[in-house]
């Protein structure tokens, strides 16, 4: 390829670097995708985008099983950069539908003309840094090769299901289905003996849906999740235009809130409070308010003080015992560990689903399911016959798409393997060895509503691939000790918390104890967006101490920009 396609502010202009095919290519077309192909077209450098998907949406178009909505609110699910607040939409609900947000996401690709600059249907396979040229060269599943100087990987953290993790399951008669790769036909739950694997997020969306479809429902749980009501609610008119009105405010709180939503965090602490009667008021306040204002908007002190954390644990295990009318049900129901040890799901009716004749919850914690049959699934004490299997297990989260990819560094090591052997990198954003290599929505990132983040993030990498093209370096690389000084701050904010311990035991996704092998750690910042959008510009402020940059010039500098 000889030359480049540029984005400017949505119009094609041919130019750019004629020694490279592309300035970036970017791994991905969901959020993280959208938003890095729009900040690098905007200041004037080209950008392909690779989605395995046949559409855009990343999360949102794989994730379309029954019920799958957002657990954030509508309107600080979004991008928020200024240039979109002008996009005409307007969302229908609290919680946005999985539908809702795939069409939102291919609105917006619409709207900045970035589908052009797509390839669809396609994975990166490969991604070599080459140090004699100081480019990224680059494979594709369909064959085709690209050299670029930087490779922006926008994956996102949950995008590599895991398998069903048992044995025969070829052997099944019936039909099964896994979460994260749902089919888009329509699946049929009418009149079946339908199980479903697992009470994380997801399931505990899909389970009231398929509890008023199916002819039965077998709920397979292994570790109970405290499932705060999301009182979810169609948005009123009026509400819409108080949210245009005051889209500038909302971003700020949503840019100062510790995990980036539109809630103004809780400065009373428990320890303020003298009566039992006063803690059991304000958490009644968050129950009812509904969705994670129950964690946020409560207690400043609910994740650093165990006696806090537990009386709003027990508090949640009331309501449990109050909506499940079966007392055994509900107090399987029940979970016994720190509240956000393992990240809490939004329920939409889930605990009154366990109320319908047709739904039995099945505790598997001490008598594990064994293998799958050919007709249904079989623990160690007890035979199940099913029409349907729903496998709602998780994810190889974080790492896990990064590591399934052969993106290799300056010394040829494995990006995947780098980074589940010692976990540094730079704020999230970037790692010791791999030039000119940005992660968005990458190991210890921010705990936090994602949007937010990878708003932050883009305009932090765009900045910096600017920086390199008005100072002519060709090569950027990080600091071993800025990324082992991250990691140490990213471990010492997490053991600050009361959630280390409760997080490993319940197999947390979120330090990576979900997965037998896979090192526990917390994969995430938990020290709020706020200081972290902080340490992010201070970086840049200061001259990017972190990094060092190179200017061969025999290798031709970042110069696409128009
Ligand atoms: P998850 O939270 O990791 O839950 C996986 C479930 O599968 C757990 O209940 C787990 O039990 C169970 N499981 C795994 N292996 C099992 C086995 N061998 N036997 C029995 N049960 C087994 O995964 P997820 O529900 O897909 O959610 C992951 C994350 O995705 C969420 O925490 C959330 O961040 C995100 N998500 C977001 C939304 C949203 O925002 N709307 C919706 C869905 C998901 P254990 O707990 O015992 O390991």
């Amino acid at each position: 390829m000889a030359s480049t396609e540029t984005v400017t502010n949505g119009t094609s202009t041919t130019g750019g670097s004629s020694d490279v095919d592309y300035d970036a290519l970017v791994i991905g077309a969901g959020f993280g995708g959208i938003r890095t192909l729009y900040e690098l077209g905007k200041r004037g450098f080209s950008a392909r985008a690779f989605e395995a998907g046949s559409g855009v949406g990343g999360t949102w178009y794989w994730n379309r099983y029954p019920g799958a909505r957002t657990d954030s609110e509508s309107w600080i699910y979004v991008l928020t950069f200024q240039e979109v607040l002008g996009l005409d939409w307007d969302w229908k609900e609290r919680f946005p539908t999985q539908p809702e947000v795939e069409q939102y996401l291919n609105r917006v690709t619409d709207y900045l003309d970035l589908r052009r600059h797509i390839e669809l249907n396609t994975k990166i396979t490969k991604a070599h840094w080459n140090p004699a040229k100081n480019v990224w060269e680059v494979t594709t599943s369909k064959g085709k090769t690209y050299t670029a100087r930087f490779l922006i990987t926008a994956t996102g953290p949950l995008a590599t299901p895991l398998p069903p993790p048992f044995p025969g399951l070829e052997s099944f008669k019936g039909e099964w289905y896994q979460t994260g790769l749902w089919p888009k036909h329509k699946v049929d739950f009418a009149g079946k003996r339908v199980a479903v694997v697992g009470t994380g997020a997801t399931a505990v969306q899909v389970i009231p849906v398929v509890a008023h479809n199916a002819k039965s429902l077998t709920v397979f749980q292994r570790t109970p999740n405290f499932v705060l009501p999301a009182r979810n609610y169609p948005i009123p008119q009026d509400q819409q235009m108080a949210l245009r009105r005051e889209c500038e405010a909302v971003l700020g709180r949503a840019r100062t809130q510790s995990f980036g939503m539109d809630m103004v965090d809780a400065t009373l602490k428990s320890t303020d409070l003298e009566t039992d009667a006063e803690i059991q008021r304000v958490l009644e306040f968050g129950w009812e308010i509904g969705g994670f204002r129950f964690i946020f908007e409560t207690f400043a002190d609910m994740l650093t003080n165990a006696k806090c954390n537990e009386a709003a644990a027990e508090f949640v295990r009331n309501k449990i015992r109050s909506i499940v009318k079966d007392k055994k049900t509900a107090e399987l129901l029940c979970p016994y560990y720190t509240i956000l040890s393992k990240r809490p799901p939004l329920g939409h009716f889930y605990y009154e689903a366990f109320n319908r004749d047709n739904v039995e919850l099945v505790d598997v914690s001490n008598d594990p399911i064994q293998a799958i049959t050919p007709t249904g699934l079989r623990t160690g004490t007890k035979e199940y016959d099913f029409d349907m299997i729903i496998f709602a297990v998780g994810f190889d989260a974080v790492t896990g798409t990064l590591a399934a990819i052969d993106i290799r560094g300056a010394e040829g090591q494995h990006l995947g393997e780098q980074l589940n052997r010692d976990m540094e990198t730079a704020y999230g954003i970037t790692a010791p060895g791999f030039p000119n290599l940005f992660m968005v929505s990458g190991p210890q990132a921010p705990f936090a509503n994602i949007p937010v983040v990878i708003d932050n993030t883009v305009d932090w990498i765009g900045r910096a691939v600017s920086y390199m093209h008005d100072h002519g370096h060709q090569r950027m690389d990080t600091k071993e000790e800025v990324a082992r000084h991250w990691k140490e701050q990213v471990e010492a904010v997490f053991g600050m918390t009361v959630l280390p311990e409760g997080a490993k035991k319940t197999h947390s996704w979120y330090v990576g104890a979900n997965m037998e092998g896979k090192p526990v750690r917390p994969l995430f910042w938990f020290g709020g967006v706020a200081p972290y959008f902080a340490i992010c510009d201070k970086e840049v402020s200061d001259g990017y101490p972190g990094f060092a940059f190179s200017s061969d010039q025999s290798s031709g500098a970042v110069q696409a920009r128009l």
